[in-house]
Order: C-alpha cells, then sequence, then structure tokens
C-alpha cells in the first residue's frame, strides 16, 4: 500500500465505482454485461436474468422520525424493481438482508415485512431469500432484484441514438419537495413536540419520497405497443445525472426543452413555499424512480398518446454536449449534480 490517501469525496460515487471496475475481469461467457447499467445481465438459455442490487440506510438513506416501517418496506423493493425495469426486464424474485440494532422489536421487523410483501404482491416477484445480523449503527436494508426478458427485449444505457426522441415518464422533482417538507415538519416537531405536522397538503410529494412505485406499469405497456426503448436508465439520481449516465455509456449527445419538463402542481407549489426552484428540483431532484428512455422516432407514433410518456428532447451527437433549452430559447449546458451522499 502506499502512502497516499485520497479522500472518496475526491473521487465521488461515481468515479469510485468507475475506479473499482477497472478489476473486474469477466471470465464467464454467461456474464453478458457487468458493472455499469442498472443491472448486470447473464444468458440463462432462452431468456437473461438480470440482477439488481441496492443498500438503504439509516440515517443516510431514510430517518425513522418519518418513515413509516411499511412504506420503507415496500420502497426497499420498489427502488430495485425499477432499476430491472430499466434494463426493460419483468423482475421475478428478490432476496432481503437486514441488519437489525436491539431497537427493533419483532412488530417492528413485522411492520417492514408488510411493506416487502406489499411490493412483491404488486410487481408479482416471490421473496426467496436474504440474510439477517446485528447492527451497532442503525437499520441497514440491502434487497437484490432478479428479472427476465428475452435478449432482444432488453434496454442498455449505451444504445441511444442520434436524433432519437428523450422520453420520461411520470413527473419529476416530488420526491426531494417531499423530502423538504418532511425534514421541515420534523425541525418543527423537535422545536415543538406538541405541534402537529401539517402534512396533509404536501400528500402528493412526500408520498413519493416514502413509497415510491416503480414504473413496472410503463414497462407492461410498452410491450404491449411493441415498443423497445434504444436505451433505458431509471431516474434515482436526478434527471441531469442520468441524462449524463445515458449520454456517456451511448457515445452521445442530448438537447431537452424547459417547457417539455413534467412537474406536478403539488410539487411546483410546494417548491415554490420552500424557495426552491422548481426546474433545479426537476432537474436535479434524487429518487424519484421514474422511466428516462429514448426512442427511434418511427416508435412516435405508438407512444404519442400516451398520458404518461413526455417528449422532453432529442439525442444529439456527443460533440454537441448536453443542453437545455430554456422557455425563453436560452440554451443552457446541463450540470450534472445528482444526488450524492458523499
Ligand atoms: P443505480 O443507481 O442504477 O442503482 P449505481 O449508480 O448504483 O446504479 O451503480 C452503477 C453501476 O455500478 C451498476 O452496474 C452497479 O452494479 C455498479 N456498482 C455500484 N457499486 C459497486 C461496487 N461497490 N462494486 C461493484 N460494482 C458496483
Ligand atoms: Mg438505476
Amino acid at each position: 500500500m502506499s502512502e497516499k490517501r485520497t479522500e472518496i469525496s475526491e473521487l465521488g460515487e461515481f468515479g469510485l465505482i468507475d475506479q473499482l471496475a477497472k478489476g473486474a475481469l469477466i471470465k464467464n461467457p454467461s456474464t453478458l454485461k457487468g458493472i455499469g447499467d442498472d443491472g448486470a445481465v447473464l444468458d440463462a438459455g432462452d431468456q437473461v436474468t438480470v440482477v439488481s442490487t441496492d443498500l438503504l440506510l439509516e440515517g443516510v438513506h431514510f430517518d425513522l422520525a418519518y418513515t413509516p416501517l411499511p412504506h420503507l418496506g415496500f420502497k426497499a423493493v420498489a427502488v430495485n424493481v425499477s432499476d430491472i425495469a430499466a434494463m426493460n426486464a419483468i423482475p421475478t424474485q428478490i432476496t432481503v438482508s437486514l441488519a437489525l440494532s436491539n431497537r427493533f422489536s419483532v412488530e417492528a421487523v413485522q411492520a417492514l415485512y408488510e411493506g416487502i410483501y406489499a411490493a412483491c404482491e404488486q410487481y408479482g416477484v416471490d421473496l426467496v431469500g436474504g440474510d439477517t445480523t446485528a447492527s451497532r449503527s442503525g437499520l441497514v436494508i440491502s434487497v437484490t432484484a432478479m428479472g427476465q426478458a428475452k435478449k432482444e427485449q432488453l434496454s442498455y444505457r449505451s444504445g441511444a441514438k442520434e436524433n432519437d426522441i428523450l422520453c420520461v415518464t411520470g413527473d419529476l422533482g416530488a420526491a426531494l419537495v417531499g423530502l423538504q417538507i418532511l425534514e421541515r415538519e420534523k425541525q418543527v416537531y423537535l422545536s415543538n413536540p406538541d405541534m402537529k405536522p401539517e402534512l396533509e397538503k404536501y400528500t402528493v410529494v412526500t408520498g413519493r419520497q416514502l413509497r415510491p412505485d416503480a414504473r413496472m406499469d410503463i414497462i407492461h405497456e410498452l410491450r404491449e405497443l411493441g415498443v423497445v426503448p434504444s436505451s433505458m436508465i431509471d431516474i434515482s439520481d436526478g434527471l441531469a445525472s442520468e441524462i449524463f449516465h445515458l449520454c456517456k455509456a451511448s457515445g452521445v449527445g442530448a438537447t431537452i426543452y424547459e417547457d417539455k419538463l413534467p412537474i406536478d402542481k403539488q410539487t411546483f407549489d410546494t417548491a415554490v413555499e420552500l424557495n426552491l426552484d422548481p426546474i433545479t428540483c426537476v432537474l436535479n431532484g434524487g429518487e424519484d424512480y421514474e422511466l428516462l428512455f429514448t426512442i427511434d422516432q418511427k416508435d412516435f407514433t405508438k407512444l404519442e398518446k400516451h398520458p404518461d410518456v413526455h417528449f422532453i428532447g432529442h439525442i444529439t451527437k456527443a460533440e454537441e454536449g448536453k443542453f437545455l433549452v430554456t422557455k425563453s430559447g436560452t440554451a443552457v449546458q446541463i450540470k450534472a449534480q445528482g444526488w450524492k451522499h458523499f
């Protein structure tokens, strides 16, 4: 070991992963895709198996002061299902690993599993295993999800081509705005425990933060419409950051239009109330778990009337860069701020 010490924050999460991934030499021909997409792809005969894993830590990813345990269980599954969806695959199994501190009772763990089983029901997946251990530092939940697809149905981050149309599902920014509200109300409560948090007005945004839904509905609809996205990624770190991932993996640029970006009215109004710029929330808010994907122009008419798919821009040559065209017509360079924990 050399004496040199590099802070993780110097590389950032993605820089660190890139660095570590250099050592991952693929030895098995069945490993069709390793590190670098929403899920790994493994050859499984007629079909491929897609695998994705995520880790949720108390104090980093969730705060039990305002997170109901059933919601947390649901979210832990949904965020993994979202990665399977982002490969255009169908989730089939999950494993769940827990590290529990002695603060947790059997009833509390059961409440967590209520949500895990609700998600298993909703997404049609089977819980097939996991691991349970003690924790000295709060609750840790790790979920691994597996899914299936035919090879030709997969959508990688790397498939976007010049002139493809950039699409996003649902609306963006709600989860970040919801988090700000939950944090605000927590502070109000801590300074005066007699005050009842005022949350009724904010159920859309807080609901999105606490219990996000993976867009499997869209994946099934795309199949029915006969559309295979040329590339896809789920929006876990913010639209801008995901555009960077997609463009980097595909070797392309992108132009998006501010007036096409989908934002819910409650998200917009609440952002304004919090003195946040709604467009910044849309671009950099994490944890929306919507899908960002590209389609070939020939598929546009198949999706044109879809109420929950928004056409936000198009793919350009790499050297044209990544730009947001504002409502006034100015092109500004997109910065990938993302939602970084380091
Ligand atoms: P996502 O947000 O879709 O879950 P991430 O940004 O977490 O994706 O990860 C990007 C890629 O890096 C994925 O292929 C993931 O499996 C891989 N990855 C993340 N952390 C590690 C690690 N510590 N070791 C090896 N691969 C990793
Ligand atoms: Mg992902």
